[in-house]
């Protein structure tokens, strides 16, 4: 299991910071930064990739 982010597709909405903050940051510049590639709290994750606005953010279920 992996997180990946795209920086580009980001808009900084930070709710994935909010559901899932051992995982994602959203930095100064706006965009979203990954934490831990491979996280502790998958459900959280999976929560927060859901949530997110515009698909920046994806859980890949292998490495
Ligand atoms: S929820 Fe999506 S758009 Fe918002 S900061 Fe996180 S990755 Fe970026």
């Amino acid at each position: 299991m992996r997180v990946v982010a795209d920086r580009e597709v980001c808009v900084g909405a930070g709710s994935c910071e909010l559901l899932a903050p051992d995982a994602f940051k959203v930095d100064d510049d706006g965009a979203v930064r990954v934490l831990q590639e491979q996280p502790d709290d998958a459900a959280a994750v999976r929560d927060a990739v859901s949530q997110c606005p515009t698909g920046a953010i994806t859980l890949l279920e292998r490495d």
